[in-house]
């Protein structure tokens, strides 16, 4: 079969490769649609994110390798006798960090906390090739309402679902989402099923704002010609808001915004608030944590999302509440175009993309 290796950073290559045999409690699946994460795009080139250590100690010992390939949709064409809930032909997606099992906290059934397990695509060789291995404990069975281009966003998506409800929302909260990516509207779409009250979103791209009220955002501020941080804070009589998602930062290389709309969020959030970090930054940062403290702020990190959190995204999507197609800009065709795939998501600015580049395997 074909399968993109890695030879080092930004050396990719698509090599003829023996198909995987099928151990036990996995099933064999030939990839339908995938993305590359932004993270994934980002390490592919060498930019320091999460994960760039095990990825560079990986290429430094194992090259050429298999890397990424987390985020898709894939039909199942085999499956080990072990495996009674997954039959070929079912479509599936998968999440992409799994417990080891074997811990205290896995056999406490606190997996989410555990850190020991494999990431898809990290450890183990993800969905850019002809055929993939998958773990049984990663997967979810695609509805037929969702069509395999939206089924490559569940696993994103899933995280979304662990960062709201890591918020903890309470009916009627005023929430604000910094940033409208893909991962800040689809926040904006589950904080508004999850309790939140008028729910503000904040971008600098007027056709996010634009998609961001269509999904439901009741004010969309364009910060290029509004002050975002004053904004907010009219429109909570000075308070701030309850809940403040910080969905925008990271490299400015890669058009992110930097450190910028944290500090932003930490302005914006009312005194004993919650600002919920949802960006990756790849480079320490400095704050100012006499700031946080006085004011009683907590600064919260999303789990892990688990198992339950996949398939309610299942349900998310195919009932309607959570739309996905309005962000897929860039489609492309075979296996071939996934270093485009990776150029596209790394710059999504430089190419007005929102969700990752896809790549559609079978049409
Ligand atoms: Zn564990």
């Amino acid at each position: 079969m074909k399968a993109w290796r890695f030879y080092g950073f930004g050396d990719l290559r698509l090599d003829e490769v023996p198909v995987p045999q099928v151990t036990e409690r996995h099933v064999l699946v030939e990839p339908l649609c995938v993305q590359p994460s932004v993270t994934e795009a980002q390490l592919a080139q060498g930019i320091p994110t999460l994960a760039y250590d095990r990825i560079r100690r990986r290429l430094e010992q194992e090259a050429p390798v298999q890397l990424f390939g987390h985020e898709f949709c894939a039909r199942i064409v085999e499956v080990h006798p072990s495996i009674k809930n997954f039959h070929v032909g079912d479509r599936v997606a998968a999440r992409a960090k799994l417990p080891c099992g074997k811990c205290g906290q896995c056999l406490s059934e606190m997996g989410h906390r555990c850190r020991r397990g494999p990431v898809i695509g990290f450890d183990l060789p993800g969905c850019f090739s002809e055929f993939a291995i998958l773990p049984e404990n990663s997967l979810v069975k695609v509805d037929d309402n969702i069509s395999d281009s939206e089924a490559a966003c569940l696993q994103s998506l899933s995280d979304s679902v662990a960062s709201v409800e890591t918020a903890n929302i309470q009916i009627g909260d005023s929430v604000v989402i910094i940033g409208q990516g893909s991962m800040g509207l689809e926040c904006l779409q589950i904080a508004r099923i999850s309790g939140a009250g008028r729910v503000v979103t904040v971008d600098v791209r007027e056709e996010s704002c634009q998609i961001s009220r269509e999904l439901g955002a009741d004010v969309a501020l364009n910060a290029k010609q509004c002050n975002a941080v004053q904004a907010v804070l009219d429109l909570t009589d000075g308070i701030g808001a309850d809940v403040v998602f910080e969905c925008a930062g990271g490299s400015p290389r890669q058009g992110l915004a930097g450190t910028q709309t944290l500090r932003q969020a930490l302005e914006i959030v009312r005194s004993g608030g919650k600002v919920i970090g949802v960006s990756w930054f790849g480079a320490p940062l400095e704050l100012d944590i006499d700031f946080l403290r006085e004011r009683s702020l907590r600064y919260l990190f999303p789990d892990i999302s688990t198992q339950a959190h996949l398939e309610h995204t299942v349900r998310l999507v195919a009932s309607g509440r959570v739309q996905l197609q309005s962000t897929i800009r860039h489609q492309l065709d075979g296996l071939e175009t996934v270093p485009k795939a990776f150029e596209i998501t790394a710059n999504k600015s430089k190419y007005q993309a929102i969700n990752p580049a896809q790549v559609i395997l079978h049409r």
